[in-house]
Parts: C-alpha cells; structure tokens; sequence
C-alpha cells in the first residue's frame, strides 16, 4: 500500500534529479517513506532523507484561500538525517511544481491533523521562472521550484531557507527568479553566504532556461541520431567557456551523452549547411592508436543533417557553427 502511495512522488523526484545530469542509490526499499537516497554526480554526493506529499489546495473556513498546502501523515515527527540532508517537499501535480519547506522551522513533535502551507502565487511564478522563494513570516522561508531546479535546491538547501533572516536580502533573491541577468557586482547583498548563494541561483536559472528552450526546440531528440530516452542534453556550439558564448537557443544543440562528447571532442561536426560529418583527421588518429572500434557503427548511426527545429530564430546560427569548427580544429 505504502509504495503505491508514493511511488509517484518517488518517481517524481528522481526524474527531476537525473533531468539535471545527476544520478540516485535507493539506500532504503523504496517502498519505505520517508525515502532515503543518495544523490551524486562525480565526485559529489549528497545523503538525503525526503518527506513528501502531493500539494493540496486550501483548507478550512479558517485558511485563505490562495494557498496550497501538505498534510502531514503516517510521520508524527520530523527527523533530521546526521550528515545528511533532509528535505520536505511537496509536489503541486497540475503545474508540475514542488515547494521545499524549512525543516528546521518544524522539528519536535508534530500537532493532531498537522499542515504546512505555501501561497500559491510563488507557486506559479515558479512554474514560470523556475524558483520563487515564499516569504511565511516568523523567519521562514518555503522555496518553490521547477523540477530542473531540484539539484540547486538540494546543494543549497539551508543558505536558501535562511534568507528568512533578512527581507531586505529576501527581495534580491525574489528578484534573481525573475529576471537572472545580473552581474554579480550589482547584487546589493552583505552577507557572503547570502550573496554566493544568489550567484548560484541567478547561474542556475539561466543554465535551466538554455537547456528547456534548446531540449523543447529538438523535441527532446539528440539533433545528430535522433534518440531521446531522456539521454539527451544541451550542448553549447560555442562552449560557454569561450568569450563568444551565449545562451540564446540557436548557440545550442540538443545532443545525447555519446553524440555530446563525440561533438566536444571533434568527432563529429555539424557544418553551416547542417550537413553531418565525422572527423576523417580524428579517425585517422584513432585507427592509429588501435582505439577506433566502433567506428563504422558510429558514422551509421549519424543522420545525413540535423533534426532542426521548427522555429527558425531557434536553429543553430551559421556565424555560431563557423566559430565552433574554427576553434575546434576543423578546416
Ligand atoms: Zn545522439
């Protein structure tokens, strides 16, 4: 019975954790709420015990009527996992949306028929922006998020809730969700952990909106074979690192793992006229290296031209795919 309760919010939360390039271990049964993961990517690991429910709208005569809220149950106390994070979340179905609440704010033991509210104003601005933190009063903040922002809510999860200890700061971050563009020395924050933690979120959100507008302008296909079983990723033509970088979609390529390293590698190149080429010079020096296993498999797979997007303004810029090529070796 348990599992069939949660498993959808199960479901729910790891999807939102591998969208954003990460991975989980099931360090209990899953049939086991609270759940107990660990997510990690790399070197980087995090253990995390996660009480869920599904948002609900409203609540008695006594409640306004613009809040959504999770009712708590099966749990009459909250517990805080030693060397681990602990999260409480809900998850509002119709807009695909969680809000993330203090769990500090609600240790001790919980009341008869206990309810943790969020407006559901920053509910939606989150469905729209991606994050919106919910000012409760009392110094507590509930976060609403976007799926694609659940590994950020996560890495900063108590600097987050603690911007309940300054309105004035409270309002920047409120700010960053709607319009992430800042440069980092305009953000009028005191407070290091504050403002290290605004950075990352205003990088974040603009990291999240390249990737939906490129993953939604190829239909969640990698451009060069046409997979999708969500292996796909955003790619940057020209990579961010380089000055001519941006975000705009048409300096992006909806690419899966393999076809993704394959492009930053100079295995495979899209040319100005979306032409698909394999890179004779790189193969020839792999087959000199007795490494080029693979190969034909590897060129069969590829598509004669890129799947591009219906939206002209969103397919790669001819200017973008010639700097790419040029700074990655190609003639
Ligand atoms: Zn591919």
């Amino acid at each position: 019975m348990a599992r069939h309760n949660k498993y959808d919010l199960l479901e729910k939360i790891v999807s939102a954790i591998n969208e954003s390039g990460w991975n989980v271990l099931y360090l209990e049964s899953i049939d086991q709420h609270p759940f107990h993961l660990q997510v990690y990517r790399d070197a980087e690991s995090y253990r995390v015990r996660v009480y869920t429910w599904h948002l609900t709208h409203g609540g008695g005569r006594a409640r306004p009527k613009d809040e959504y809220r999770i009712q708590i149950t099966g749990v009459d106390h909250f517990e805080l996992l030693n060397g681990g994070k602990t999260l409480v979340l809900g998850w509002w179905k119709e807009a695909e949306v969680f809000a993330g609440f203090d769990v500090r704010k609600h240790l001790g033991k919980l009341g008869a028929s206990p309810s943790i509210q969020i407006r559901e104003d920053a509910l939606r601005k989150a469905y729209i922006n991606g994050f919106e933190p919910c000012d409760k009063g009392n110094k507590e903040v509930a976060i609403a998020f976007r799926p694609d922002f659940f590994v950020e809510y996560l890495q900063s999860l108590e600097p987050l809730h603690d911007f309940g200890q300054s309105q004035k700061d409270l309002a920047v971050l409120s700010e960053i969700a709607q319009n992430p563009e800042v440069n980092e020395a305009d953000i009028q924050i005191q407070n290091v952990v504050r403002k290290t933690t605004v950075v990352s979120v205003s990088k974040k959100l603009r990291d999240v909106g390249f990737r939906k507008r490129v993953l939604n302008a190829y239909g969640f296909h990698c451009a060069v074979c046409g997979m999708q079983l969500k292996l796909v990723e955003a790619a940057h033509i020209i990579p961010v690192n380089h000055e001519n970088s941006t975000d705009e979609t048409r300096n992006g390529l909806a690419l899966c793992a393999l076809h993704h390293k394959a492009f930053d590698q100079a295995l495979v190149t899209v040319l100005d006229d979306y032409s698909i080429q394999v890179n004779r010079n790189r193969a020839e020096e792999l087959q000199k290296q007795k490494l080029s296993d693979g190969l034909a498999k590897f060129s069969q797979d590829l598509r004669p031209i890129i799947i591009l997007p219906p939206a002209v303004s969103d397919r790669p810029h001819v200017d973008y795919i010639r700097i790419a090529n040029a700074i990655r070796g190609w003639t």
